[in-house]
């Protein structure tokens, strides 16, 4: 992974899972594709079929069959945290694993992994993994976003706020109120880390009650796994929150420059996370596609590629690595991306591609193997 040479390791993943995977095979020979023969320039990956998550879902019964290896082989099931009780199950071996674990830790500058003191809006990791968790062909389940958390190095001094509480968690106001006035005007290397929803709570919930508070600029407000919907696992706040909104409310009460805002973007079925700094400019977080992982956008109407600046799509992400048991290189979700820029970050000077997150497509659903959506709302943020 170390200086890689993406193309050649993507197309040497895309057909072992093809060889693998004869749910995969199946989807290619539908539509008369054959990545032995097909995959001669860096351009063809356009063409590589995806999988849907939506596949990847309880329901559809499927993630047995999008399996490259043994269930016996397995570590765990990751799954997702769903709303509608309905979650992505997906198959990953312990190689899968550490690989997300080395793509964390080479983001480490950006996610200001070395800060000093910790406070984070999920409860431990090994809570969070193991809450409830179920057998499936003699391998436990496990939370995805536990095993995210599990990836990350957090410091002794780590505040996790949430318990387990009543078979679901409960969030320790007191220790959080405790945390923001022992760091209050100290100017010290902390972080606030975790679900967008909980931390855009806890603020809101204080902010009318006291005054604000000033961390300073040597903190960084990390988010991640989504919830800007408003929704997430069992938490439904009813309502959308604006990412400017957020940004702009809790860097007030938390007295936090907006620029240290960072969110981290991925899904369970997929394996390189992106992370994304917030701009003032686009109110919004820009997004670096690091070269170790491809992401497409497809219109939604006719799933062709966009390029342009301003262009919205599909978020297709493609895995050369970390995707060994189960059938993660060519990975399309129902969220919605819009390209800012295919080849620098208009703000930092990044070289890659550079992309926001806009929100989620509704009723989306798949059709046949997932070789197509079905789009009938899509969401404007
Ligand atoms: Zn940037």
């Amino acid at each position: 992974m170390e200086n890689c040479d993406f193309f050649q390791d993507f197309k040497a993943n895309i057909i072992s899972q093809y060889n693998d995977c004869d749910a995969y095979k199946l989807l290619c020979s539908s539509q008369n594709y054959d990545p032995n023969k097909e995959l001669k320039v860096e351009d063809d990956m356009e063409k590589v079929p995806f999988i849907t998550t939506t596949l990847f879902k309880k329901s559809a019964n499927m993630y047995t069959k999008l399996l490259r290896t043994e269930p016996k082989n397995l570590d765990k099931w990751t799954v997702s945290s769903s709303t509608s009780g309905d979650p992505s199950i997906v198959g990953r071996s312990k190689q899968d694993l550490l690989q997300i674990k080395k793509f964390v830790e080479r983001e480490g500058q950006t996610l200001d992994s070395t800060s000093q003191y910790n406070c984070v809006f999920y409860p431990e990791p090994e809570v969070m993994r193991k809450h409830k968790s179920i057998q499936i062909l003699d391998k436990p389940t496990e939370s995805y976003i536990g095993n995210i958390l599990d990836t990350f190095s957090f410091s002794e001094n780590t505040n996790f706020l949430l318990h387990p509480y009543k078979g679901e968690f409960s969030i320790d106001m007191e220790d959080f109120l405790e945390f923001l006035k022992e760091h209050d005007k100290k100017n010290q290397h902390i972080s606030l880390r975790g679900s967008t929803l909980l931390l855009y709570n806890a603020v809101e919930n204080l902010k009318d009650k006291m005054k604000p508070f000033q961390l300073g600029d040597r903190c960084t407000i990390h988010t991640g796994g989504g919830g800007w919907d408003g929704k997430k696992g069992s938490v439904n706040l009813g309502i959308k929150i604006e990412r400017s909104k957020f940004v702009e409310e809790v860097s007030t009460f938390l007295g936090v420059p907006e620029e240290n805002f960072i969110d981290t973007y991925s899904f369970t079925e997929n394996t390189f996370p992106i992370t994304g700094h917030y701009s003032k400019k686009y109110k919004s977080y820009l997004f670096h596609i690091p070269s170790w992982g491809r992401v497409i956008l497809r219109d939604i109407k006719t799933l062709k590629p966009v390029h342009k600046e301003g262009q919205r799509g599909l978020i297709q992400m493609l895995n050369a690595y970390g995707t060994s048991s189960f059938a993660g290189a060519s990975i399309m979700v129902d969220d919605i991306g819009e390209i800012v820029s295919e080849d620098r970050c208009p703000e930092c000077g990044f070289n890659g591609m550079t992309i926001r997150i806009i929100g989620r497509v509704k009723g989306s659903e798949a059709k046949g193997c997932g070789a197509t959506l079905n789009i009938k709302e899509v969401e404007n943020v």
